[in-house]
């Protein structure tokens, strides 16, 4: 079974590949021809995910999943949330977001946050949503550089490492998108055993 995840990115395209039922084949945005940036203009997450499934479903005929995912912090009423990549402009700058976050949350006591993924998929004429949740603090100072985005600020509930300070499955295990990937995983895999193919 061939299903699109609608992204262009390769390297987040394999390490979702390897978190699905090796029996489905994965095909990016690319693989499918569509070359273009899939506006994210919902106020939601999830009207996000939604709109891009949707879109590869309705130009390309494909079945589809796409996930959107924010970092929504208490002190600053959730935000960046659904504006996490474009919280210091439209550029979508990861330095520049980070060092606005810090800049905000400057003398804030109040640091909780959590990271949030929704995945929209549609498969055989049906909707699907699944969402994984991180919980965490902000730390003051960025620590560690593995990961990407807001990992070296982001610290896990119990951990006293940033995500930017785990390897790639460290992560995984705990993460928001780890945790959305494995319900999609266990659907899929349901999916494909009972023979909708
Ligand atoms: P996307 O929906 O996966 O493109 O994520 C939107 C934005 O949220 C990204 O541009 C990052 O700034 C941030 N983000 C998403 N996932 C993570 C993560 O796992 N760690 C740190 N930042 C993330």
């Amino acid at each position: 079974m061939e299903l699109v995840f609608a992204t262009h990115n390769l390297g987040k395209l394999q390490e979702v590949q390897r978190l699905i039922p090796k029996n489905i084949r994965l095909l990016s945005l690319d693989d499918i021809g569509c070359n273009e940036e899939i506006p994210e203009n919902g106020l939601t997450l999830k009207e996000n995910a939604l709109a891009k499934a949707q879109f590869v479903k309705d130009t390309y005929g494909k079945d589809c999943f796409a996930d959107d995912t924010g970092l929504l912090v208490d002190a600053l009423g959730g935000a960046p949330g659904v504006w996490s990549a474009r919280y210091a402009g439209p550029e979508k700058d990861p330095v520049q977001n980070l060092h606005k976050l810090l800049i905000e949350l400057k003398g804030e006591s109040k640091r909780t946050a959590r990271f949030k993924t929704t995945i929209a998929l549609i498969l055989h004429g049906e909707t699907h949503f699944f969402s994984g949740v991180a919980e965490g603090t902000i730390v003051k100072t960025p620590m560690g550089s593995a990961g990407f985005g807001y990992d070296p600020v982001f610290q896990p509930a119990g951990e006293s490492r940033t995500f930017a300070q785990m390897t790639l499955e460290e992560k995984n295990i705990i993460s928001h998108r780890g945790k959305a990937l494995e319900k999609l995983s266990r659907h899929l895999l349901e999916a494909v055993q009972t023979g909708l193919k």
